[in-house]
């Protein structure tokens, strides 16, 4: 057993408070270890450490910056068995999911590299006269993150990476549930030679939230985490003169149309809806296929595939998923899973019942790990909670539609707007899709549309509040503030005062 404690100034540090909360393996449901948790005080001292640190970081030639974040680079991937081991054991995912989970933080990492292309701003010579403008980008100053713990390195490098190649100090604030990873991640930037200071990671819950959202040095937020809670740093941060972009829950649909290749739509439905246990905000969670004889074959082909799914331990290399993060979780999914039944939805393959007790792997007993089998409902309607709630968990919804219209509806109204994804051959009815869905992120017989690095990531509605995305472009143009100068270097006499506005 051991403690999991704050990283500032290139040290771990162990707060004030003396207060933990235990750090869980979801696969045993045994404690593994402790996390430190900050209260305002720590929260202000790691802000003060960073806003020091900043201004020598921020002075550094940007191709410097980046050659340390390539080297960061290296030694993640130097790490990588490490890093992602310790992912999966605090997450649960797999070993091999975890990889993928630091993978795509990396992706954001090597977009970053361009850094210095980003930067470099605009000119325009003789706007007037003799007169010259320019525009720069500039770092905010200290800017934090605040991330949840479905992606415990993705959604850090997602934050840490543009911030940092911008010049500004970062301070992150993990979730609590899976936090060693994300420490892991910022020794590793000090060790590729980022100054102390620039890059810290302080733990805890709402008072250190609260305290990174009222800290005046903190000029930006950069949130992922669930509706509630972005809604709430959104407006907090607004209150404060904050920049914010607070990224929430999903509830992601897949329509299938009758010409879709009906078995490799339900395997893709298969790893989109219950991989990771459906701990994904990119999971597929709702599928609406057109006519009945295309929900039929879709029915028939998902009962067949989904029993040969197994759950197990998140270290089995035999497990396409493994548990649910916590024991609080799992229930959730389950009294979701009955509301469903209560309210008259066909639950087709019931994961509730899942038995582990006689279980083991290298040793270790599942009996009190938190696992939930996949479970599949058919004739699901709009107003029931297992449609308009996000589940978080390995469930399948199939919505029945008679056309295509009907179909595109379904996600349109929904109040989650983060991906969607439409099965078919015909090219014509995806490019209609594509243009008239009210969804951030759309596949085209692409179950999970995350999108790469350097094309931005954002959902909509109740999806994302701001009005920028994460990683691409977007993400300087998030962590940095423009200053437009004009610019004259008379050599005439002074010819007094002007009483006009200047017009071209
Ligand atoms: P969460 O909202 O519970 O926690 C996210 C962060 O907010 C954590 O760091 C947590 O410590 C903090 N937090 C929790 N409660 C708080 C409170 N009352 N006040 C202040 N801060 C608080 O989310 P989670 O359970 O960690 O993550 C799952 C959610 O994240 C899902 O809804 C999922 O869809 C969403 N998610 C969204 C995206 C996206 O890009 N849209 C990506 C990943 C996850």
């Amino acid at each position: 057993m051991y403690t999991i404690h704050h990283y500032v100034n290139g040290e771990a540090w162990e707060g004030t408070t003396g207060n933990t909360q235990p750090v869980l393996n979801p696969s045993t449901g045994q404690e593994q270890a402790a996390v430190a948790l900050a209260n305002t005080a720590d929260v202000d001292h790691v802000v003060a450490e960073a806003e020091k640190a900043q201004p020598t970081w921020a002075a550094m030639n940007p191709q410097k910056r980046v050659r340390v974040i390539m080297e960061w680079i290296r030694l993640i991937h130097a790490n990588m068995d490490e890093l992602a081991r310790t992912l999966s054991l605090q997450h649960g995912k797999t070993f091999e999911d975890a990889k993928g989970d630091v993978l795509r933080g990396v992706d954001v990492l090597e977009f970053a590299l361009g850094a210095p292309h980003q930067l470099k701003g605009e000119y325009s010579t003789e706007v007037g006269t003799g007169i010259d403008t320019y525009s720069l980008r500039q770092p905010l100053g200290v800017v934090a993150g605040i991330t949840p713990f479905n992606f415990p390195a993705m959604i850090p490098l997602w934050k840490a990476g543009p911030a940092l190649a911008s010049g500004n100090a970062f301070v992150l604030k993990p979730s609590e549930r899976d936090p060693e990873v994300p420490v892991r991640l910022a020794e590793l930037f000090i060790e590729a030679g980022g100054p102390a200071g620039v890059f810290n990671v302080v733990h805890g819950g709402k008072e250190a939230v609260d305290a990174l959202l009222d800290n005046p040095t903190i000029k930006a937020v950069g949130f992922v985490g669930s509706t509630p809670i972005a809604n709430y740093i959104y407006e907090r941060c607004a209150a404060n003169g904050k920049r914010a972009q607070c990224f929430g829950g999903a509830k992601n649909h897949a329509i299938v149309l009758p010409d879709a290749d009906i078995e490799a739509t339900a395997d893709a439905l298969a790893g989109a809806a219950f991989g990771a246990a459906g701990e994904r905000c990119m999971a597929l969670s709702v599928v609406v296929p057109v006519g009945k004889e295309t929900a039929d074959k879709l029915r028939e082909a998902l009962i067949r595939k989904i029993p040969d799914l197994k759950v197990g331990h998140c270290l089995d290399p035999e497990a396409d998923y493994g548990p649910l993060v916590t024991a609080d979780a799992r229930d959730r999914v389950n009294r979701l899973i009955g509301e469903g039944v209560e309210a008259g939805a066909d639950l087709v393959v019931d994961g509730r019942d899942i038995d582990m007790s006689g279980k083991e792997f290298e040793g270790e007993s599942l009996a009190g790990g938190f696992y939930c089998g996949p479970s599949f409902f058919d004739n699901v309607t709009a107003d029931m909670s297992i449609y308009t709630e996000e589940i978080f968990g390995p469930v399948l919804s199939m919505v029945r539609a008679e056309t295509l219209e009907e179909a595109i509806s379904y996600p349109n109204d929904h109040m989650y707007g983060n991906g969607v994804a439409i099965f078919t051959q015909n090219g014509g009815a995806a490019r209609d899709f594509v243009k008239n869905i009210n969804v951030g992120m759309v596949g085209v017989n692409v179950p999970i549309p995350v999108p790469i690095a350097y094309h931005t990531f954002g959902g909509w509605k109740a999806s994302g509040f701001g009005d920028l995305n994460q990683h691409g472009p977007d993400a300087f143009r998030f962590y940095t503030k423009t200053k437009t100068v004009t610019s004259r270097w008379p050599d005439d006499q002074n010819a007094g005062p002007q009483f006009t506005m200047p017009v071209m």
